[in-house]
């Protein structure tokens, strides 16, 4: 029984980090209780699933064991693409028995490390596992396999029934559900719409085992029939199973969704805290999303992706935070008029400096990338030191400026490059991100575990929405 249970990654196994060696003494050896890949192994996953599916070339392996980030590398032999749940069970099965290590692999766009593997753990990718098996019109619930990729399923169900995905992030386009749901990710929405922990009415998970347990029969809003085990598989990044089918409560796709950039007035962190509370009151039940980034986001974006400063020199220059307020409604009209209203709110209490709102949907795209392509631009860097931090609102940029200031106090400015901070505001959730140009000791010295002290003293989460996978694994126990 503990087998069945049994943690899918080698605790002990190493990592190929690309640069930062600090983080490669995380992982110190391969567990040497894991069996090493063996022809016969080859030979059973290529009669399972044939040769095309089973990829063992090292130059196709390259992306399967490498993080989006580029930070960590694994060393997999084989990545094998199922398709079906029967497939999936008999892979594990056969691994269970012959004590094979494997790494669960969406869309590999996990910020964490834990999408790639470890070692040379077999990556089972949910690629083509890519089915939509049901859409009840009626009660809004989409069943669909782990491995549809958000974007496609967003659009799929705003086409057939004209509902949208309950989560929304800048992975969008290669992210999965299955993903999705073991990195209980948060994103753009969850201010509106929840927490999947919320949204998942049901899933399909195949143990390591083999044995699979579904709950995705009676994917009802309520079900009050004992313990809610799927919960447990919510963000458990892939340790306790491997996730093959979601069923989850879709919203209905809003007829108008409106956007404002509000360039703050003000140096203070404080002005932004007072935005989002006015936004709250003025745009109450239909505000959706609300973000933050400082003015070093926006130049990081300026710089590294080329998207322009909508604000004119005078304002961009003056301005050090930005706001989006996003909102969600059935009227047109009356949102925008809501919009006005809420910058006229801060144009008397002078929190801004000044606001656009977008007219149109290419308007609406540009000022969302502003905030969405973030974490890209900052890989243009070159190493980037990435924090995903909980905390009271009121604390969260004080982390940012403590942070600048332990650089300053320890001659360490001219090490980095960029130390930045942005994220979702309404949801308390920090993004931290440090830049240098390659990976450097000092900076990495000063950083942690630092920032992870500072987040437990201010009664935080060192995780607030990617996980720990093998980064922060070892810190777990400051949240
Ligand atoms: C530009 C960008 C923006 C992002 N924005 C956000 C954001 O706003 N909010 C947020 O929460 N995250 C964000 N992320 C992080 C990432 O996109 C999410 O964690 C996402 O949910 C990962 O999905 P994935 O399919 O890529 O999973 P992967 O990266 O492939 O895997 C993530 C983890 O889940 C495990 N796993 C994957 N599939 C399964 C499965 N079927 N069963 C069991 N375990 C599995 C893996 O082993 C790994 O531990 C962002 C990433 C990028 C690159």
């Amino acid at each position: 029984m503990n087998r069945c249970f049994k943690l899918f990654k080698p605790i002990q196994s190493h990592i190929l980090f690309l640069q930062n060696k600090n983080l490669a003494t995380l992982v110190e050896r391969r567990n040497p209780n894991y069996a090493i890949l063996t022809d016969s192994d080859f030979a059973f996953f290529e009669r399972l699933l044939g040769k095309e599916r089973c990829v063992d070339d090292t130059n196709a392996l390259e992306s399967y064991n490498t993080d989006w980030l580029k930070m960590c590398r694994g060393n997999s032999k084989l990545a094998i693409l199922p398709k079906t749940t029967s497939e999936l069970s008999e892979i594990l099965k056969y691994c269970h028995e012959k004590n094979l290590a494997v790494c669960p692999q969406g869309g590999n766009t996990g910020l964490v490390g834990g999408s790639v593997p470890v070692y040379d753990e077999i990556v089972i990718s949910t690629k083509l596992m890519n089915k939509i098996i049901n859409l009840d019109n009626e009660s809004s619930i989409l069943s669909c396999q782990s491995g549809c990729i958000l974007q496609n399923l967003d659009e799929y169900i705003r086409e057939k029934a004209g509902l949208t995905m309950p989560l929304d992030l800048g992975a969008k386009g290669s992210c999965h559900i299955g993903g999705n749901v073991s990195t209980n990710a948060g994103g753009l929405r969850l201010l509106r719409y929840g927490s999947l922990k919320g949204n998942i009415l049901g899933l399909e998970v195949v143990l390591s085992n083999g044995e699979v347990l579904n709950s995705m029969n009676t994917p009802v809003r309520k079900d009050n029939t004992g313990y809610d085990l799927k919960q447990l598989f919510i963000g458990s990044e892939g340790t306790l199973g491997f996730i093959s089918g979601v069923s989850i409560l879709c919203p209905q796709k809003p007829k108008a969704a409106n956007l404002i950039l509000v360039a703050c007035d003000g140096n203070s962190f404080k002005t932004v805290i007072e935005v989002f509370k006015t936004a709250r009151q003025e745009l109450n039940e239909i505000l959706s999303a609300f973000e933050f980034m400082d003015r070093e986001s926006m130049i990081a974006v300026k710089e590294n992706s080329n998207l322009e400063n909508p604000f004119d020199k005078e304002i961009s220059e003056k301005c050090n935070f930005y706001c989006l307020a996003e909102t969600h409604s059935s009227d047109e009209e009356s949102a925008i008029k809501k919009i006005e209203n809420f910058y006229s709110k801060l144009s008397e209490k002078g929190l801004g400096l000044n606001g656009i709102i977008a007219e149109n949907k290419s308007q609406f795209k540009f000022l969302w990338s502003l905030r969405e392509r973030i974490a890209e631009s900052l890989t243009r860097d070159g190493y980037n030191y990435k924090y995903d931090i909980s905390l009271p609102i009121n604390k969260m940029y004080d982390l940012v400026m403590d942070t600048r200031k332990r650089f300053k106090d320890n001659n360490a400015e001219k090490e980095f490059r960029r130390c930045i901070g942005y994220g979702h505001l309404g949801d308390g959730n920090l993004h931290l991100n440090v830049t240098s140009t390659t990976y450097d000791d000092k900076i990495f010295g000063l950083l942690e575990p630092f920032l992870f002290e500072w987040t437990k003293a201010n009664n935080g989460s060192i995780s607030a929405e990617h996980g720990l996978g093998l980064k922060k694994r070892n810190y777990i126990y400051y949240s």
